[in-house]
């Protein structure tokens, strides 16, 4: 079965990086998406996060990378997948997700929307927040994969200059 796991991966951390492995063993093949459709103030463009979500996974085998326009079950259904993954963290996650896979089953009701529980570690554990600290110079080598703190640290060297990452 083939299962998509949609999102912004703003960028990639180890909660979503988590989901995707336990997806990834759960699902014969496993999409994950980068969405297209416009988000405030991205800090990396389309194809660095492609790219950075490409180097974390590169050791699952049955873990595809793509990016998509749109509505997110057209793309499921040109996929022919049948499970979308959303990932669950805190409560207020759960009235927007539900809010999603009621108006998703309403546009196609051949797909399922499938929620992980966050691991307990990552459960507070969000891109925006990465950024929020890392741009006070505080270390997230434990959040995210190695190369993306790195790329993290460029980009406030290259947009703040005066902060350096822990
Ligand atoms: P979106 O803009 O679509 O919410 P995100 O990249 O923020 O994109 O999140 C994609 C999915 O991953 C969402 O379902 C979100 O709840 C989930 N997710 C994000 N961080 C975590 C985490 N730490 N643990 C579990 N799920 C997560």
């Amino acid at each position: 079965m083939i299962a998509v796991y949609p999102g912004s991966f703003d960028p990639i951390t180890l909660g979503h990086l988590d989901i995707i492995t336990r997806s990834s063993r759960l699902y014969d093949h496993v999409i994950v998406v980068v969405s297209r459709n416009p988000i405030k103030n991205p800090m990396f463009s389309v194809e660095e996060r492609l790219g950075q979500i490409r180097q974390s996974t590169a050791h699952l085998g049955n873990v595809e990378i793509d990016s998509f326009d749109g509505l997110t079950v057209n793309y499921a259904h040109q996929r022919q997948a049948k499970v979308l993954i959303r990932g669950l963290r805190v409560l207020s996650d759960f009235e927007k997700e539900l809010q999603m896979a009621h108006t998703n089953k309403t546009l196609a009701d051949d797909l399922e929307t499938v929620f992980l529980v966050t691991s307990t570690e990552y459960g507070f554990l969000s891109s925006s927040l990465v950024k929020e600290i890392a741009r006070f110079g505080a270390a997230i080598g434990h959040l995210v994969p190695e190369h993306v703190a790195q790329d993290i640290q460029k980009w406030y060297g290259k947009n703040l200059p005066s902060i350096t990452v822990g």
